[in-house]
This record gives C-alpha cells, sequence and structure tokens, in this order.
C-alpha cells in the first residue's frame, strides 16, 4: 500500500524533529528488520540529496532500513541518471513523495559561484558538468546587489538549486508527470540547516503545508 504524499512528508518532519532534539528512535536497523525487508522494499520517500558527509538523509529524518529511497550527488543536481533512479523508485515501489534535499553551506554551489566569479579553468571535466548543472539556476543572482553580499548570495543560490531540480524532476519525465496527474506524487525541495540540524520544506508544497 503506498503511503500517500502528504502523510510521508508528516512522517519526515517528525523524524526531522526527533533528530533536533536528540531522541532519535534509531529504530529500523534491527536484524529482524533487515530480514523482513529481503523480499521487498516500500521506501515512504526518495530523496534527491547532496552527497556531503554532513547531510545523511535517513539520519537528518531518523528514518531506518527500507524507508528511504536516497539518491545522493554533490549539488544534489537533476542529470539523467537522477531522473530515472526517481522514476524507478516512483514505478517499482509505489512511492508518492520525493524530496530534493540541499542544505546550507553547500560547497557545489560555492564552487559554482566562484567558478561564474572568477572563471577557474582548473577544474576537471567531471566537476565541471556538476556546476554546469548549477550555474542556470544561479547565474542571475551575479547581476544583483547581492553580488556584495556572498553569505547571502550563498543562500539564495543553494535554494535557487533546489527549486530547478524540483522543476526539473516535475517536468522533465513523462513518467514523472503521469504519476504526478493519477497517482498524487508530490515532488518538494527542501533545505537541510547545518547550524540548527531543521530541514524547511519550501517548494512544490499544496497550499495549506506551507
Ligand atoms: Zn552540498
Amino acid at each position: 500500500m503506498a503511503v500517500p504524499a502528504i502523510e510521508a512528508l508528516a512522517l519526515l518532519r517528525e523524524g526531522n524533529r526527533r533528530f533536533v532534539n536528540e531522541v532519535r528512535h534509531g529504530a529500523g536497523v534491527s536484524q529482524a528488520r533487515r530480514r523482513e525487508l529481503v523480499d521487498g522494499q516500500e521506501p515512504l520517500a526518495i530523496i534527491l540529496g547532496c552527497s556531503d558527509s554532513r547531510v545523511p538523509a535517513e539520519i537528518v529524518f531518523d528514518q531506518g532500513l527500507g524507508d528511504l529511497f536516497v539518491i545522493r550527488v554533490a549539488g544534489n543536481i537533476v542529470a539523467p541518471s537522477q531522473i530515472g533512479s526517481v522514476e524507478f523508485a516512483a514505478a517499482q515501489f509505489c512511492t508518492r513523495l520525493v524530496v530534493v534535499l540541499g542544505h546550507t553551506q553547500c560547497g557545489a554551489i560555492e564552487a559554482t559561484l566562484e567558478q561564474l566569479q572568477r572563471r577557474t579553468e582548473d577544474q576537471s571535466r567531471n566537476l565541471r558538468s556538476i556546476v554546469d548543472r548549477v550555474r542556470p539556476a544561479v547565474w542571475t543572482l551575479l547581476e544583483t546587489d547581492l553580488r556584495n553580499d556572498p553569505p547571502a548570495m550563498l543562500r539564495q543560490a543553494v535554494r535557487a538549486n533546489i527549486r530547478m531540480s524540483v522543476n526539473q524532476l516535475s517536468h522533465g519525465s513523462a513518467i514523472l508527470e503521469q504519476l504526478i496527474d493519477e497517482e498524487g506524487l508530490m515532488i518538494v525541495g527542501a533545505e537541510y540547516s547545518l547550524e540548527t540540524g531543521e530541514v524547511e520544506f519550501f517548494d512544490g508544497l499544496p497550499r495549506a503545508q506551507t
């Protein structure tokens, strides 16, 4: 049975609250739970998060084995393999909630802003492929007054990049569009604060949830 997106979202919010308050259940990682999952999984949410070592999705949402289908890539960018992974999980496991989870002080976003401002050429082609995916979300910020306030610019850029990923997932796949229209799939953007441990959901929510 698919857990409706709104319910999954509430469970993630509760889990994050436990994490912040240091009352994590830490349940769901027992050997018994592992055995239960041998024959299948029904993850309650798909998370497209950043690879940053400080933002492990299962820990910050206090979830266990089999609860989250997690895709991690620097800068939580959307490339075809990320879309394919989300399609796979949404179609195979009936998971109805997708969360793009960015975070404050993201190094991939910082590197992109730096590259846009200094045109550094010493990047590897592979690293550049990440920067290239972030750039469309953030380059217009460089033409605003935020130029003079680098910390504020980074904050805005992190959010702009999360919004872009939500948008790309929402409109970049016929399979996902169909699941949104017919099965109640929800794709939302969220930002994890390294400073507080809190996850703020801020994009793609139905009005009652904001
Ligand atoms: Zn990051």
